[in-house]
């Protein structure tokens, strides 16, 4: 008798669970797309800080550019040297998500005329 019990209780049990994981759709169960964008971006955001501190990005605005990190631009090893093209007056090699970030003024320096663009360069 008790056996019968035990036996038909691990059986409902079995049967109830095999329903509602069958009831959770894969799109449930899959990260949705805003969890794994804002996932992805944020470690991003993490590599990108990592090579500021190894200085070997010095970006011109803030939040940094993604475009330098990317390989999307100029540089192809993760790194961003905006700042210094900037400071050179070489304003054709800053990124364009860079100079976008400049027009919108988001210069990360106090003093934003480190950051213009089109400056006489004395040499
Ligand atoms: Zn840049």
């Amino acid at each position: 008798m008790n056996r019968k019990i035990t036996f038909l209780s691990l059986f409902l049990f079995a049967l109830v669970t095999a329903f509602f994981v069958a009831s959770i759709s894969e799109a449930e169960r899959a990260e949705s797309f805003e969890d794994r964008r804002s996932r992805i971006l944020g470690e991003l955001s993490l590599a990108i800080d990592d090579a500021t501190l190894d200085e070997r990005y010095s970006c011109c605005i803030d939040p940094p550019c993604t475009m330098c990190y990317m390989g999307s631009w100029i540089w192809d090893d993760g790194i961003c040297r905006c700042d210094e093209m900037i400071a050179n007056g070489e304003d054709d090699k800053v990124c364009p998500q860079c100079v976008r970030g400049l027009e919108e003024g988001q210069c990360k320096y106090a003093n934003k005329s480190i950051c213009e663009l089109n400056r006489e360069v004395t040499s």
